[in-house]
């Protein structure tokens, strides 16, 4: 079809097929493409609004046995460098995150064999209990399916259980590209098959959850995998709705083992705007700021976005893998401004909050990232003894200590 065809097409509110947004994809010239994003945009966003959230990206252990080829964060059980956060660490955290005027901790991990379900519903517990409004967006899909293999509890049965304990939302990682050939090929297939975590969502829907999408293009999917990946996810949004956003990123390459290079900008902004075309159901498409920067993280509410993303505060996967961006709420907002835009402030649900924080109060400027843990700080969290150790390395930690 012609690529004025199908412009009149979406332009028109219609819905493109799988054949349609790729050769959109593969096809249109760049402006025409953030122009039809931009509009599809406007459809669903009518003011000129653009949104951020603060809260921190907490990752609450670095010890993996999925072994994900694309991730330079984890560390193998036993290594020295593998980290668990304690309980007290996780809740200095949070008052810090109080101090800048967030209210939510975006909180996943590696698949730690020695981390049991209760782990984390003490955790959440924790939590709640001394900051009983603070939401926790936590455990993304491949997480929750790693505590229902690990516990041997099903996955409905960790969803009640987390979310009696506090859990609030779930967040869309682990999605990279739901293609069952591209998981193989990213070690990724045996933590979460493409139905797999599809189907955690659509548990996490049926319970009453909020969740986002995510996807990690760019490493060694084709253009019809990337598309059929936007498929999967509007097929799902149409069955449950429960889907509030959709984060793209670019794989990052650096200390992979999978290397390679990392896709460019324009790549970036020509998959957002077809996002935005192809989830036609998906309200919000954040700017991913964080491996794109802010420039092109600016450029991305011309292309189909209508939100800033986090400011983050801490940050530790991405910046594994070479990328280290940082904007805090100040930087953030100048962005939305510049760009013509009225920022505010949001939470999970994308209800807006209010003005900036600090245009009401005095606050830390931001200028680096926070880490999990100080550079050699391999301190052991006192209550790890609770928990049942599963992995011969920790059980010999733990005897010799
Ligand atoms: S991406 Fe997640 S699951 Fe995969 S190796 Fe890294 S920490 Fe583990």
């Amino acid at each position: 079809m012609a690529i004025d065809v199908l412009a009149g097409k979406v332009s028109a509110g219609g819905r493109l097929s799988a054949n349609e947004a790729l050769e959109l994809y593969l096809e249109a010239p760049t402006h025409l493409l953030g122009r039809l994003a931009h509009d599809a945009r406007g459809r669903k966003h009518r003011d000129r609004t653009v949104t951020y959230i603060i809260d921190r990206n907490v990752n609450y252990t670095n010890v993996c046995v999925a072994r994900c080829s694309f991730c330079a964060f984890y560390r193998p059980v036993g290594s020295a460098d593998g980290y668990v956060l304690g309980f007290d660490e996780v809740f200095r955290k949070i008052e810090e995150t109080i101090e800048l005027g967030g209210g939510q901790l975006l909180l996943q991990g590696g698949h730690n064999p020695d981390l049991p379900i209760e782990w984390y519903e003490d955790l959440f517990r924790g939590v709640k209990a001394r900051y009983p409004g603070f939401k926790l967006h936590a455990l993304s899909s491949p997480e929750v399916l790693h505590i229902s293999r690990l516990s041997q509890v099903t996955v409905p049965e960790v969803i009640r259980r987390l979310v009696e304990a506090g859990l609030d939302s779930i967040p869309g990682g682990g999605a990279e590209i739901l293609v069952d050939r591209v998981r193989k090929l990213l070690h990724c297939y045996s933590k979460a098959s493409s139905d797999e975590w599809l189907d955690v969502m659509r548990h996490a829907h049926r319970a009453g959850l909020r969740t986002t999408a995510t996807m990690m293009y760019g490493s060694v999917e084709t253009p019809a995998e990337r598309i059929e990946h936007m498929m999967r996810l509007r097929e799902l949004q149409d069955e449950t709705g429960g889907f509030t956003a959709f984060i793209a990123w670019s794989y990052q390459p650096d200390h992979t083992e999978l290397r390679g290079v990392e896709a460019t900008g324009l790549e970036y902004l020509r998959t957002l705007a077809v996002a935005r075309l192809v989830l036609d159901n998906i309200d919000n498409l954040q700017a991913s700021w964080v491996t794109q920067g802010g420039k092109v993280g600016q450029l991305s509410l011309s292309y189909g976005a209508n939100d800033m993303g986090s400011v983050m505060i801490e940050e530790n996967v991405v910046r594994a893998a070479g990328a280290a961006y940082c904007m805090d709420e100040v930087e953030i907002v100048r962005n939305i401004e510049d760009a013509g835009y009225v920022p505010r402030r949001r939470n999970m649900h994308y209800e807006i909050l209010g003005e900036p924080v600090f245009r009401e109060r005095t606050i830390p400027r931001l200028l680096e990232l926070a880490t999990a843990r100080a550079e050699g700080d391999s301190s052991v969290p006192v209550e790890l003894v609770n928990y049942p150790a599963r992995s011969p390395a920790e059980r010999e930690r733990r005897h010799a200590s």
